[in-house]
């Protein structure tokens, strides 16, 4: 650590996950900026003592002016331009993870492409340019069929579920939006009794970290609950964290920082790979309160060319749940209210305005011993959103 003039990590994005980057920085001693819409406003942008470039983050002059006084640029989203991160990486700006990562991550085919490639399992998936090619693929695989923008999706956005032959054309079109969505691909149909996921961080010496295996459950694609360690077999898990970390050392050295990787568990106990996200995640953030280190320390200090944090858990258990808007602030406020006056209970709030309804407005942990002695708190919390547990 450089105690007398700290590092200036920029980051692409000014929203919560870039605020809880910028939260934990100080600690160690590096300098926040970062690029948001809403610049100073944002998120981030309140808490980035290196200043913040208001624009939009495909443009590549605003990423220029935010590498101004960088040491390294960093994101916190993957919905980037890659051509203009490797415009800064020729201007010798150290961009983390690198542009190639992106380029790998970004587009979900060409992702699926490079897994199979290094035997990362999956499941079944074909690229779809055309309808008529979709319906190649129900032959193939069956319905439902899980079809997928290629580019830009998030919370399910960018997905469609093809229940019948009758639906391939309006499902195409939404989805293929006049090529503006950068193509569609198919998955078959993945069966799971489980979504798990694993955070994985990689440094710029090429050391590979896993977080333990977690359960995510999402409701209408958006996770709401995360509960670690996953409720799952003991070798599922640690089979989970392999699959991870393989996948996150494929992708080169380029990959430094952290990385979400989601994983389906099927019922006959294989573990498929889902997707990779770049950047902190949302399954991640119970590392904030069950961690010694954070997901958000670990990923400034890959970035960073720091030596990286301990990755275990240092309580028995612990639980997420995301408060999502409910359309007016003092409605969502109310689980926060509740939960200010638990025990072994944190919020962490994302300062965004309006509570529109579903967004992601802050999220919850909540630690134990055990995962027994998780439940009495975490059911108060589910019944607070409105989630019974099953
Ligand atoms: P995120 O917000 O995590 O980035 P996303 O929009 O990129 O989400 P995916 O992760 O591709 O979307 O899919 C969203 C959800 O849809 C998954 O978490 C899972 O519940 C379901 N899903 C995705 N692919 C399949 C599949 N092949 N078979 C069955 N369900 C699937
Ligand atoms: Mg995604
Ligand atoms: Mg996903």
């Amino acid at each position: 650590m450089n105690a007398t003039s700290p590092p200036v990590i920029g980051i692409i994005g000014g929203g919560q996950l870039g605020r809880m980057m910028a939260l934990e920085a100080p600690r160690i001693s590096l300098n926040i900026r970062c690029l948001d819409a809403n610049g100073a406003k944002s998120p981030c942008g309140l808490f980035s003592p290196g200043g913040s470039v208001e624009g939009g983050l495909k443009e590549e002059d605003k990423l220029r002016e935010l590498a101004k006084g960088c040491d390294v640029i960093t994101m916190e989203i993957e919905h980037v331009s890659v051509p203009a991160l490797a415009a800064l990486e020729s201007l010798g700006v150290p961009v983390r993870p690198s542009s190639n990562t992106i380029r790998l991550i970004q587009d979900k085919y060409v992702q699926k492409s490079h897994f199979e490639k290094h035997g990362i399992p999956l499941g079944r998936y074909m690229d779809c340019p055309t309808v008529e090619k979709v319906k190649e693929a129900v032959e193939v695989f069956g319905l439902p069929l899980m079809l997928k923008s290629r580019k830009e999706g998030y919370d399910g956005r960018g997905n469609a579920v093809l229940r019948s032959l009758a639906d391939v054309d309006e499902k195409f079109n939404l989805l293929y939006n006049g090529g503006k969505s950068g193509g569609v691909y198919c998955e078959g149909w993945v069966d799971f009794v489980d979504e798990l996921a694993v955070m994985v961080v990689k440094s710029t010496k090429g050391e590979v970290k896993s977080y333990p295996t977690v359960t995510a459950i999402q409701r209408s694609s958006v996770c709401r609950v995360v509960v670690a360690p996953a409720r799952c077999s003991r070798s599922a898990r640690l089979l989970a964290e392999e699959v991870a970390r393989n996948a996150i050392s494929s992708l080169g050295e380029g990959a430094v920082g952290i990385f979400g990787v989601e994983l389906f568990l099927t019922k006959s106990g294989d573990i498929l790979l889902n997707e990779v996200a770049p950047r902190p995640h949302n399954t991640g953030h119970y590392t904030q309160d069950a961690c010694a280190v954070s997901q958000f320390e670990n990923h400034l200090r890959a970035v960073a060319g720091m030596e990286l944090g301990d990755t275990d858990m240092c309580v028995g258990a612990a639980a997420m749940v995301n408060v999502l808007g409910e359309g007016d602030m003092s409605s969502t406020l109310k689980v926060n209210d509740l939960a200010m006056g638990m025990e072994r209970t944190t919020v962490h709030w994302y300062g965004k305005a309006p509570a529109k309804k579903g967004r992601k407005m802050g999220h919850i942990n909540v630690t134990a011993d055990s995962e027994s002695e998780l439940q009495g708190n975490l059911k108060k919390l589910l019944d607070a959103v409105g989630l019974t547990e099953e």
